[in-house]
């Protein structure tokens, strides 16, 4: 079976269930691959760390890789190897029907006969696999128990009367004719249940997603000395905050900057200016002079001029990977080929300079302040662990993907390197910020400088760190998660030979940014975004803007309640890959509001200025 490594993170690790292109069931039993050695093992290490920390003790069966990192391998699942699972089978006589259930493979392979069927012990017709399956939150999988017939206790004779799923099912007796329901299967784990209640294992058919969540996480793998020392850095915030707000995107300056000793006390910008004077007149070179300013003229730009003026909060969220890993993906000293839209434009000649205009025009129009492209895009997803029934930390066990005698003894943890190809889109907090005023949910002045609206933005962000509430904090975040949605579907338009789902989304909502990036080359004619950005910016764009303003849904996806409270689903912004949040938190009537009000206050812009 052909799968791109990142189909296989997603779908086909240990303990998935899914169905084989041969028409049965099957639970991938293990995964092998190369060891993948150019990642950053310790910024992988630390995350994953991190996410173990999030449930409780008694559920996760992974070691801390923070102390013990030796017990780990890394590997790229290239090949799985799997196992017929159910070891259940119904009679295709619908007379008969009844069940017969192995419970070792090879036993079912032993019953196999020379023409390759499993017969019916009772009437020799042909069996087939039965598809259901129970599972608890504890991690515990089965085949649908099939019980002993209540009145005359023989289990031979039972039957599944099937009517399409599991609650409405029930077992019949061929032998008596009595029935029982599919009762829930007791689990003997005794968690997850409430007090005094036993705990149960639920019904599922193999196409339920509740039955295998793999738990991952995506890093931005840089391996680089300077980044690794900003990982490292107890101020990584101010040089994550001063390479977003634009002040300065070389972290090794930026480092340097914060690896010098701050002497004495700097001048203000008036007593500089008498004293560089004073210098002058004496004639000290201008090398000398700069050297003097740096330490102690006054603070203008660079990390000094941001730690000075901002809360500690702000340089505490700038903190944060993802705000960290952007900061090391716009250092171009990093990422070396990477072409901001002010690159292309500034070079752009003939008809890439028309299309190129037209882009900056639409940009404007909807909020968006930078679109970049780079083919080195260095993202790693890495799953360590599954859980089943639940996916949030907490909710039910984090399960090893180690397996006695496989691995080495060691604990997998399945990763899919890929220096790709990516489109990363930053909007701009100006208008960001405007919109949620515009909502009444922002009460300050917007102020007309970009780098002050990110300040302003920064602030807001930093007071209120949740995801899915309904404050200026929240809306801001799901607003450009929502538009990383719609602008990574509305590639696959039919026609550029963009597959959405071979696209995957990167995100930090709190510096306005999302990256775009191939997931998969299966097919994709590699430098595709590149042209994106020359030649078809505006087009996609527009299409993007055009394409949220319905749902073919409609009018359910825009109906909203106390439990729909927002509108998306899979027809409209949900991905079926790439989004690591499996598509929570987006509403494609926010972001329709704000695309619809930036357009509108571009046209009057636009207007004023023919007036003027
Ligand atoms: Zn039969
Ligand atoms: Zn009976
Ligand atoms: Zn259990
Ligand atoms: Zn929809
Ligand atoms: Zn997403």
């Amino acid at each position: 079976m052909q799968r791109s490594t990142t189909q296989v993170l997603y779908r086909y690790l240990p303990g998935a269930v899914f169905f084989h292109e041969d028409g049965f069931i099957a639970q991938v039993h293990h995964a092998s691959g190369p060891r993948v050695s150019n990642l950053n093992r310790r910024v992988l290490f630390e995350e994953l760390s991190n996410e173990l920390g999030r449930w409780l003790p008694d559920q996760v069966g992974i070691p801390d890789p923070r102390t013990n990192p030796d017990e780990f391998v890394i590997l790229e699942p290239e090949e799985v190897s799997w196992d017929v699972y159910p070891l259940s089978f119904e009679c295709t006589n619908q007379a008969c029907k009844r069940v017969v259930r192995w419970f070792r493979q090879r036993a079912v392979l032993e019953a196999t006969n020379a023409t390759g069927e499993l017969k019916c012990p009772h009437c020799n017709a042909a069996l087939r696999q039965l598809w259901y399956l129970t599972a608890h939150n504890c991690g515990r999988m089965e085949p649908l128990h099939t019980p002993k017939c209540p009145n005359c206790q023989n289990v031979a004779n039972m039957y599944l009367e099937d009517l399409g799923s599991f609650r409405s099912s029930s077992w019949r007796c061929r032998q008596c004719g009595a029935a029982i329901g599919t009762r829930f299967t007791p689990c003997d784990c005794g968690r997850y249940a409430r007090a005094g209640v036993r705990s149960m294992q639920r019904g599922f058919t193999p196409r339920d997603q509740r039955l295998w969540y793999p738990q991952s996480l995506t890093i931005i793998s840089i391996s680089a000395q300077t980044y690794d020392n900003l990982q490292g850095h107890p101020s990584r915030g101010v040089a994550a905050l001063a390479s977003w707000l634009g002040d300065e995107t070389d972290l090794a300056v930026s480092l340097g900057q914060l690896d010098r000793p701050s002497g004495g006390a700097r001048m203000s910008a008036d007593e500089w200016a008498e004293q560089e004077a004073r210098l002058r007149a004496s004639g000290i070179a201008e090398t000398i002079i700069d050297q003097i300013r740096e330490t102690q003229g006054p603070v203008v730009t660079g990390v000094a001029a941001v730690a000075g003026t901002v809360s500690d909060a702000v340089v505490e969220a700038a903190g944060q990977r993802a705000m960290v890993e952007r900061a090391g993906l716009f250092d171009k000293k990093i990422i070396e080929d990477r072409k901001s839209f002010a690159d292309l434009h500034a070079q752009a000649t003939g008809a890439d300079s028309t299309a190129a205009n037209y882009a900056r025009t639409t940009m404007e129009a909807l909020g968006i302040e930078d679109v970049s492209v780079t083919q080195r895009f260095p993202v790693l997803v890495a799953s360590y662990g599954y859980s089943r029934c639940q996916k949030e930390p907490g909710t039910s066990d984090l399960k090893s993907y180690a397996r006695q005698r496989l691995y080495g003894n060691k604990t997998p943890i399945f990763a899919v390197p890929a220096d790709t190809e990516a489109l990363l889109v930053t909007f701009d907090a100006r208008a960001v910020l405007a919109f949620l005023g515009h909502e009444d949910d922002f009460a300050g002045p917007v102020p007309t400088e970009a780098r002050d609206a990110k300040l302003a933005l920064a602030e807001v962000l930093a007071a209120d760190p949740a995801v899915g509430g309904d404050g200026a904090a929240s809306k801001s975040r799901r607003l450009v998660h929502s538009a990383s949605h719609a602008l990574l579907r509305a590639l696959d338009d039919g026609q550029s030979g963009f597959a959405e789902s071979s696209l995957a989304e990167w995100i930090v909502p709190d510096a306005l940014t999302s990256a775009i990036y191939v997931a998969s080359y299966n097919d994709f004619t590699l430098g595709a975004f590149d042209t994106v950005l020359r030649r078809r910016l505006a087009p996609w764009l527009l299409r993007t803007a055009e394409a949220v303003s319905h749902c073919d849904n409609d009018p359910m996806c825009s109906q909203i309640s106390a439990h729909r409270r927002h509108a998306a689903c899979d027809r409209c912004l949900h991905l079926s890959y790439g989004c690591r949040t499996w598509n929570a938190d987006l509403d494609r009537r926010l972001l329709r509001r704000f695309w619809l009000w930036t357009q509108q206050r571009h046209q009057e812009t636009v207007r004023l200025e023919t007036v003027a």
